[in-house]
Formats: structure tokens, C-alpha cells, sequence
């Protein structure tokens, strides 16, 4: 399988190119050059298979010509053997045609894990092929660094460094970052939001000489491992319900949901794909509006949703403008330049053929935890609960499941997230075994200023220590 580039400027990169490299060259985002097609027949038989034998199935189609079978199997059956839960993405039924897809049941309790948990494994499989170190600089709004610091943690010849804004992320999301006792892991507090700590890697790709000299590579959601990774998910809770379901995707940075069109474009029959965003509202903007443009950055219950830059936004552009990379690296341009991009009408109808999106505030999503706490007794994290906020908003939810089932991404486990659950149940969730013993752990961190001059510097220090 060949990937290209959504700017069209890369030259043909295979699956363990891209899986090292991150972001083309181009500054475009990898693709395969055609989607692999996975037969209806092969797509109904998932029911009941184990989640890692649909994961190879899905997987397979993409490092075909990087991975042997046996490597693959191998890879898949190390990144689930440390979840809590046997069927690692759970589908929950919560009332009738309502369900909630239980994505946290991995090392850091949050959706990342079940990407990041097999790009380490692939990773560290295809580096010692090849030889050479890696660097690996993470812009986290909490849940990624975490995630890639429990999957690449204490792996060889790659280095770790995670940039959270300081302040903006949960204490148990800084915790599970920085207790990390891994000499290869560095952490990194930006005084700045996660749209400037993202700002900072880009440059540093941008700097090539830099970006060469330390074997500079991107885990963050642009990697096309971790969409693939992804829409695993999408097809075992499909094949679990036996029809087409709306998905209804708590998003930030359009990594999650663009692997819900992913499993669309492999022939997955998805009802509807439903963007549910928070205050930093850029999606619901660019699709209800037709403006695609960053605002100012918000603070909210949901802080791996804070981002005004929607980075994978250019994969569905670049599907919905029929693979148009001229227009799309001239587009991408000009939206970085002006922050700003209106999006043409045929692009726009064919995105919301596909898409929905609603935004729903705080005071939504607390009242979205109540009302799941006193509906079914369970406790929802609050990016979970923008995704049922988000589903409550579209209209009577009569109307709406009875189109088709309604699946809700439930994206991180409530105890990550204990004050918000707290401001709207009256009290904190359980803590899992898992975050037992976290606080009383020494932390490791750099707080620096947001000036990528000073980020370079520190990671050329800690290189060369
Ligand atoms: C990262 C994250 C999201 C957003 O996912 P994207 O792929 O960035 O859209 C939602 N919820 C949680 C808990 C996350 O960690």
C-alpha cells in the first residue's frame, strides 16, 4: 500500500515511511493512494470476532509491504494485553437505540491509548528494521501525552518529549505525564495554550535541518497509524449492532471522527457522522457556517477538546474537494495565513452529506453527566458528555434514534476528569486501580515559555545529556 500527500508535493511514501514520518514533507497529511475495500460479507462476519482479529483484518489492508502477517498479529496482540476491558472497545447499551462505545479501557483511560498503545509497538518494530533513533515531540491537550508516554516510554532509541499547556490540563492528566520514571520521557509545561504548543512542532518540522539532525517525528493524531488504529472501532460496534449507526464523535482535533469517514470510504455503512464539539467551536462553525476559521481559545470541563486548529479537517477537505491537492495546499495556505478559510459550496454539500455537527457549552455537558447519572446510574466524563449533550441538541431523540441507532464515542474514563463529574453529580467517580498511588509520586517537568527557540534548545540539551 502507497500513501501521497493531501498537497500533492510528496513523492509515493510506504505504511513505515509514514508511520515514522508523521507529516509530509509537504506539510500535507499522508492518505492511502486508494482506499482498500473491505468485502460486505468480511465486514458482517466481525460480529463476535475478537477486537484484535478485526484489528488485523482492518490493519492489515494498510502495512501490507511494511509488516509481515506474523508482525502485525504480534504487534496488535502486545498494544491490547494491558486493557481492563477483554473486548477492548466495549459497545454499552444505555436505552433503547442509545449506546455508548467505551474507548478507555487501556493504560491512561483514555480513547488514545488504543492507537498509541500499537503505534509504539509498530514503531519500535519498524526503527529497529531500519536502525536509527528517533524524536518524538507530542502538543498534548492531556489525553495524547499521556498515552504516548505509556506506549513509547522506556522503548529503545526513541526519545520522548510532551508539551501540555501548563495549567490547562486535568491533575490526573499531569500526573499520568509527569510520574513517568522513563529516562527516555521528557515533559514539557508551555506557558501558552495546546494551539501554541501545536504552533511549536509544526515549526520544528519547519526547521529541516533541525527536524533531520534529531530524527524528528510526529505521534500526534495527523500520524495515519493512528487514524487506522481508529476505525477499527467503527466497524466492530457496526458489526455488534447488525445496521448502520449515526456516531456522534466528541472532537477536537478531528482525528477520532475523520476515522469514522476512513471506515465509510473501506465500506462500512455508517447512518451519519455527528461532530460534537465544545465552546472552541471551529467545527461546528466551519460546517453549519461554511467558515472555517480559528477563534480564541477557551478553557473548558472538556480540556482535550480545546483546539481552534482542527488539524485533520484537511484529510476530509481534501476527500471532499475529490483529492484535489493543488486546491488543497492552496487552501491549507491561505488558512494559515488568515486563519481563516471559507469553504466552497460543492466541498461544503458533500462534507454535510457525511457530517453534523453541534457545540454544546459547559453548562451542557454537566447537565449531560446528571442526566445520564440519574437516567442509568452511570458516570460519564465530561468529553463524553458533550457527545450526548451534542445528540440531545439535534432534535427529539425519538426522531432520531428511530433512523438508526445512536452510538456515542465515550472517549476517557470519569476519574480523569473528577472535579467536572464532581460540579455535576455532587461528587467525585470511584478512583480505578489504575490511579491509585498517582499523587503521592515524584513529578518531572520544564516549565518553559511559549518561543520555539527555547523549546530547541532544551531538546538539544536533553539529547545530548
Ligand atoms: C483527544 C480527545 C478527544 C478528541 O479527539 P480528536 O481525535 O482530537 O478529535 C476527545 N475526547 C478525549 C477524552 C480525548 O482525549
Amino acid at each position: 500500500m502507497n500513501f501521497l500527500s493531501t498537497r500533492g508535493h510528496t513523492a509515493k511514501a510506504s505504511f513505515s515511511d509514514v508511520l515514522l514520518a508523521g507529516l509530509a514533507p509537504d506539510g500535507g497529511l499522508y492518505l492511502p493512494e486508494s482506499w482498500p475495500h473491505i468485502p460486505a460479507a468480511e465486514i458482517a462476519a466481525f460480529r463476535g470476532a475478537r477486537y484484535q482479529e478485526v484489528a488485523f483484518a482492518v490493519l492489515s489492508r494498510f502495512t501490507a509491504g511494511s509488516f509481515s502477517d506474523a508482525e502485525l498479529r504480534e504487534a496488535i496482540e502486545a498494544a491490547y494485553s494491558d486493557f481492563d476491558a477483554p473486548d477492548i472497545a466495549p459497545l454499552v447499551q444505555t436505552a433503547d437505540n442509545q449506546y455508548l462505545l467505551e474507548l478507555f479501557h487501556g493504560p491512561t483511560l483514555a480513547f488514545k491509548d488504543i492507537a498509541l498503545q500499537i503505534l509504539g509497538q509498530l514503531f519500535s518494530r519498524a526503527l529497529a528494521k531500519r536502525g536509527g533513533r528517533a524524536t518524538i515531540v507530542a502538543a498534548t491537550s492531556g489525553d495524547t501525552g499521556s498515552a504516548a508516554i505509556a506506549a513509547l516510554g522506556g522503548l529503545p532509541n526513541i526519545s520522548v518529549f510532551v508539551m501540555h499547556p501548563k495549567g490547562r490540563v486535568s491533575n490526573v492528566q499531569r500526573l499520568q505525564m509527569t510520574t513517568s520514571t522513563h529516562a527516555n520521557v521528557h515533559n514539557i509545561a508551555l506557558e501558552g495554550s495546546f494551539d501554541d504548543a501545536q504552533g511549536i512542532v509544526k515549526s520544528l518540522f519547519a526547521d529541516t535541518d533541525f527536524a533531520d539532525q534529531i530524527s524528528l517525528t510526529a505521534v500526534n493524531s495527523i500520524n495515519f497509524a493512528r487514524i487506522a488504529a481508529q476505525c477499527v472501532y467503527y466497524f466492530t460496534a457496526t458489526a455488534a449492532l447488525g445496521k448502520p449507526a449515526t456516531f456522534v464523535v466528541p472532537t477536537g482535533n478531528f482525528g477520532d471522527i475523520f476515522a469514522g469517514e476512513a471506515a465509510f470510504r473501506m465500506g462500512l455503512d455508517v447512518a451519519r457522522l455527528v461532530i460534537a464539539t465544545n465552546a472552541n467551536d471551529i467545527m461546528a462553525r466551519a460546517l453549519n457556517e461554511g467558515v472555517y476559521e480559528s477563534g480564541i481559545s477557551h478553557a473548558t470541563l472538556s480540556p482535550s477538546m480545546d483546539i481552534q486548529v482542527a488539524s485533520n479537517f484537511e484529510r476530509a477537505l481534501f476527500e471532499a474537494c475529490d483529492r484535489d491537492a493543488d486546491w488543497t495546499a492552496a487552501a491549507m495556505n491561505d488558512f494559515t495565513r488568515e486563519r481563516r478559510l471559507g469553504i466552497p459550496q460543492e466541498v461544503l454539500a458533500s462534507l454535510r452529506s457525511r457530517y453534523s455537527a453541534v457545540a454544546c457549552d459547559d453548562a451542557e455537558t454537566r447537565a449531560a453527566i446528571a442526566a445520564v447519572y440519574k437516567g442509568t446510574g452511570r458516570i460519564i466524563d465530561p468529553h463524553t458528555a458533550v457527545g450526548v449533550a451534542a445528540a440531545l441538541k439535534m432534535g427529539p431523540l425519538e426522531e432520531l434514534t428511530a433512523l438508526s441507532p445512536v452510538v456515542v464515542l465515550s472517549t476517557a474514563h470519569p476519574a480523569k476528569f473528577p472535579d467536572a463529574v464532581a460540579q455535576a453529580i455532587g461528587a467525585p467517580p470511584p478512583e480505578p486501580a489504575r490511579l491509585a498511588g498517582l499523587k503521592n509520586l515524584p513529578e518531572r517537568l520544564e516549565i518553559l515559555a511559549n518561543d520555539p527557540t527555547l523549546i530547541k534548545q532544551f531538546i538539544s540539551s536533553r539529547l545530548a545529556a
